[in-house]
Formats: C-alpha cells, sequence, structure tokens
C-alpha cells in the first residue's frame, strides 16, 4: 500500500498523527500482508504501542501487551520527581505498587545501579511482562516480582516494610468514566489499571492505610494523580499520618505527581 494511502486511512478513521503513524506502520511491517493487518488493527483504535509490541518511554523502550496499561508520557513526570529524590537522599530501595509494563520501577533500576526494586501487581500476565522488562534492561538481578493485591488483609504481610521510597500509578479513573474515555483507553488497557472505584479515589484510600507501615521514617511516597484528583489524595494521604513535601505537574499544567514523605529521624 503506498504512503498517501495508508495515511488518508489513519486521517479518515480519526487518528490523530497519522503521517508519523503511517511512517511507523511501514518501517515495521514485515512485508504487504503484515502492514495490511496491522492498518486493520489501528483503524479499530487498537493503541499503536500495542500493535507494534513495544512503547518508549522516559529514556527506554518496554515491551507492552493486552495485560498493562500503555505508559504514558505524563507518567515520566512521577520518575523524573523520583530520580531526583533518589539522587539526593541516596536511596537504596524502593517498592512500586501496581507495576505494571514495569515502566517506572525499571526505569528507576536502569537509571541507579545501587538500587534494588520490588514490583507488585494482582495481574500475574502483567508480572510477566515487567519480568521480560526487566531482563531486556538488564536489571533483573535487582528487581523481585511478586503477585499480590494491596486491598489484602495480609498485604503488609506478604510485602513486610520499611522501603526508603514507594510510588504507585493506581487506577484512579471513576469507575462511570471509564466509558466515556477513548477507545484504545477503554477497549486496550487492562480495567483493573483505569478503575478507581466510585469516587476514583479507592485505591489512594487504601494506600493511605498501607503507607505508614510501607514507608521508612525519613522516606518518600510519590503517587500519580488524575485531573483535579490532588487536593483531594492530600487529603486522603495527609490524614493517615505521612506529610505532603511537594506536587510536580506534567507539560500539561496538571498536578500529576504527588510527593509524600514519612517524617521522623532522616534517612
Ligand atoms: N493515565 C491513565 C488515563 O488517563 C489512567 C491511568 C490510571 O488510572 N492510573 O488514561
Amino acid at each position: 500500500m503506498d504512503f498517501d494511502s495508508l495515511i488518508q486511512k489513519l486521517s479518515t478513521a480519526g487518528i490523530e498523527s497519522p503521517r508519523l503513524e503511517a511512517r511507523l506502520l511501514k518501517e515495521n511491517a514485515s512485508d504487504e500482508k503484515k502492514l495490511e493487518q496491522m492498518l486493520q488493527a489501528r483503524l479499530k483504535h487498537q493503541p499503536l504501542d500495542k500493535i507494534l509490541g513495544r512503547k518508549e518511554f522516559y529514556k527506554y523502550t518496554f515491551k507492552v501487551n493486552a495485560d498493562v496499561l500503555s505508559p504514558r508520557p505524563d507518567t515520566e513526570t512521577l520518575v523524573e520527581a523520583a530520580a531526583k529524590l533518589i539522587e539526593q537522599n541516596k536511596i537504596k530501595n524502593i517498592l512500586e505498587l501496581g507495576v505494571g509494563s514495569g515502566c517506572i520501577l525499571l526505569s528507576l533500576l536502569a537509571d541507579f545501579p545501587n538500587l534494588k526494586g520490588k514490583g507488585i501487581d494482582r495481574s500475574a500476565s502483567a508480572l510477566k511482562i515487567a519480568a521480560e522488562n526487566a531482563k531486556c534492561l538488564g536489571v533483573e538481578s535487582r528487581c523481585s516480582l511478586q503477585e499480590a493485591d494491596w486491598f489484602d488483609e495480609a498485604f503488609i504481610n506478604q510485602i513486610g516494610g520499611g522501603f526508603e521510597m514507594v510510588v504507585s500509578n493506581p487506577p484512579y479513573i471513576p469507575h462511570h468514566e471509564i466509558e466515556t474515555l477513548e477507545t484504545e483507553v477503554k477497549k486496550y488497557d487492562p480495567w483493573l489499571a483505569l478503575d478507581g472505584g466510585l469516587d476514583g479515589l479507592e485505591s489512594y484510600r487504601r494506600i493511605a492505610d498501607l503507607a505508614p507501615k510501607l514507608v521508612k521514617d525519613g522516606g518518600f511516597l510519590l503517587l500519580e494523580a488524575g485531573v483535579h484528583q490532588a487536593a483531594d489524595i492530600i487529603k486522603i494521604i495527609c490524614s493517615k499520618g505521612l506529610q505532603h513535601f511537594k506536587t510536580e505537574k506534567d507539560l500539561s499544567g496538571i498536578e500529576r505527581c504527588i510527593i509524600f514523605q514519612k517524617r521522623g529521624c532522616n534517612l
């Protein structure tokens, strides 16, 4: 198929960057038949990264599939904020709640060769992708991955506590809003990674209960927030003991990453 008709088809289907995507489809298709298959998937609004099987995020490339949330550029805000704190405070261990593809945890492990990490997820199939990504980035010896659900009573017993840093991009979309999201998200991202319950804040309430045990004195908790959620999240987390440290905005000016500290002695 020639380049112009590829662009035309993508554009007619309402794909935002038809030229860029046409080029990527062409470059990644082994032959015409494969190109046609990939195009048909994209015209059904399967996200490009899931068609290609990989996504560029922060400084690295991650394998993705239907079992994981596609890494979003907005989430780089959290990774950058975490990297700064790890460097300034010489942080040596980190826990990620809801590791998914691993894009947050594994980026940090790849950046800091002395850092050790644990990633938990309630999805065993997501953990498989995270494990593959850990291998590709050469950080698997410093990364332990565990199936666990933070809503379980036994969670702290399973995971332990005393982490110098805890990070999470929990599901935060209010349940009834998922249907209103674009097809790329509502049909192709796992709902487990999106559904934040009635008001979108259910996971933050649970994390607020767990945080004083999970985070070591002087340690940090970094949470991604959805649009307009920052104030509520700060209230929820601070009511259970940690203190608000800083809020970082993403490139669109949205308060995207909220940082808390468990004050006590220094790390
Ligand atoms: N950032 C994702 C979106 O808006 C949601 C991810 C999440 O719930 N943590 O589509």
